[in-house]
């Protein structure tokens, strides 16, 4: 096949223990799946459904990134999340430490005026991915932290929705395919990040994600 323009190099992701990189064919995200970070945005845990929402795949970035500071917003967020990528059949290949970066004045107002998150959410390098790890679901802690200091910290087994649930409900409304990653949701303590700030997720048993913000 021959193209107008060169294409485009695919996006990937590390994976730990070899030069081999993960494809990534998209992103999907859960919008809310820890019940004391749907309370600090004043929802209720217990009657929502999971919703979803996306980013190009070219929003993913490795750990150890320095991200510029994005356009268009005076209030960009962290969101400490587990990533799942996925394999054949909606099989889940490995697992990653991630960071769903957010513009948290962007969604409100989005939110605000019934409009979508897109500019919110799915901006450049606003995915943030360490290392995957082949191999079955973690297990244990979450912990994202600001230059040091822990401001999120849950267990997995928190979560509103498991993998499973998650996968088993986007697949309701999507064909899932190899090369799909799955942002899991992110527990209380959202902020705010500002030039120079540093921010690591830590998952037992996975490599950090870590991003520094230029
Ligand atoms: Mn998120």
């Amino acid at each position: 096949m021959r193209f107008v323009l060169p294409p485009p190099a695919p996006a990937s992701v590390a994976v730990e223990g070899t030069e081999a990189r993960f494809a990534v064919r998209r992103i999907f995200c859960v919008g809310r799946n820890y019940a004391e970070h749907a309370r600090e945005f004043g929802n209720d845990p217990d009657r929502d459904p999971p919703f979803f929402f996306t980013k190009p795949a070219d929003a993913v970035v490795d750990s150890g990134t320095r991200v510029p500071y994005p356009p268009a917003t005076a209030e960009l967020h962290y969101e400490a999340e587990l990533v799942v990528a996925l394999g054949p059949g909606g099989s889940v290949w490995g697992c990653a430490a991630g960071n769903d970066l957010t513009r948290r004045d962007l969604q409100a107002e989005a939110k605000a005026m019934r409009r979508p998150w897109d500019m919110a959410k799915a901006f450049d390098a606003s995915a943030v991915v360490g290392p995957l790890r082949p191999g079955p679901l973690p297990q244990g802690r979450i912990c994202g932290v600001l230059n040091g200091t822990p401001r999120q910290q849950a267990q997995l087994s928190d979560m509103i929705w498991s993998v499973p649930e998650i996968i088993a409900h986007l697949s309701r409304l999507v064909t899932l395919a190899p090369g799909d990653l799955l942002f899991t949701g992110t527990p209380a303590g959202v902020g705010a990040l500002v030039r120079g700030d540093r921010f690591t997720v830590e998952i037992d048993g996975l490599a950090p994600a870590v991003v520094t913000i230029g």
